[in-house]
């Protein structure tokens, strides 16, 4: 057996022995690969932060979360590192697996900002093929490059564009959705958009939807894409 092998049996079993109701505080005690391990400590991250400690053990297990916390609590590596644990443990990478995980962002400067921070800890060895659409480029050269990504990183117009007029375009394999500010891609008038998205996907897929506020169309939202959500949530201290 390869040498990958191994290690994705490995990480498997550990990633079913995981309690996800324990408390962890750093990233060495998660069952994470080798790349994520390495990514993480070159951007100096070792303690998870509060939302990152609820939400993170729940995905690596393939739950869909609900998650709410405000902004700057670490919503991004909340979601990031399952999606590269998750696709890394499929071995979905590279050219044949197809798109293995969408992350959906409100605005072209935050979708940026996610693909910096997946770039960052992705850097130290995974060999996912990532990229931005975003717009911006023409659609058929973010047709050629979306045919040969895992993790795609979108605004909701943009990527409706493609799944409706782009016949090659094939979300087939994809296991992952994450809506990343689902608030705010709700108040920008985007709710028919990601409606039109979602029926495109696969039902047998993993969701992560995190907002920094809990509204009634956030819980909409939630009941139309998740599947048993654990919620998770992050007070601020009284
Ligand atoms: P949110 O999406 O909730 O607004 P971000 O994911 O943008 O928050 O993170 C906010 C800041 O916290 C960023 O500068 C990020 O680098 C930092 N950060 C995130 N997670 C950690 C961590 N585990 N340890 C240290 N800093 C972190
Ligand atoms: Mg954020």
């Amino acid at each position: 057996r390869k040498r990958d092998d191994v290690d994705v049996e490995a990480l498997e079993s550990a990633v079913a022995e995981l309690d996800p109701k324990a408390t962890y505080t750093t990233f060495a005690e998660l069952p994470l690969s080798e790349p994520t391990r390495e990514g993480l400590k070159s951007a100096h991250f070792s303690t998870l932060t509060d939302i990152q400690a609820k939400a993170v053990p729940l995905a690596l297990k393939g739950r869909d979360i609900l998650g709410a916390a405000k902004t700057g609590s670490g919503k991004t590596l909340a979601f990031l590192i399952p999606v590269l644990e998750n696709l890394y443990r499929a071995q979905c990478i590279g050219g044949d697996a197809g798109l293995g995980a969408m992350v959906i962002s409100p605005t072209r400067e935050l979708a940026i900002q996610i693909f910096e921070v997946l770039r960052t800890i992705g850097r130290k060895g995974h060999i996912f093929a990532a990229g931005l659409v975003i717009g911006g480029k023409s659609l058929r050269e973010e047709q050629d490059a979306l045919a040969r990504m895992n993790i795609v990183v979108c605004t909701p117009g943009r990527i409706l564009q493609h799944l409706s007029q782009t016949a090659a375009f094939n979300v087939d394999n994809l296991r992952m959705l994450v809506l990343d500010e689902a608030d705010r891609i709700l108040d920008m008038g985007f709710s028919r958009d990601l409606d039109a998205i979602i029926e495109y996907l696969p039902t047998d897929r993993q969701t992560l939807l995190f907002s920094a506020t809990q509204t009634k169309k956030v819980g909409d939202l939630a009941r139309l894409s998740l599947r048993d959500p654990e919620y998770v949530s992050v007070h601020e201290a009284a």
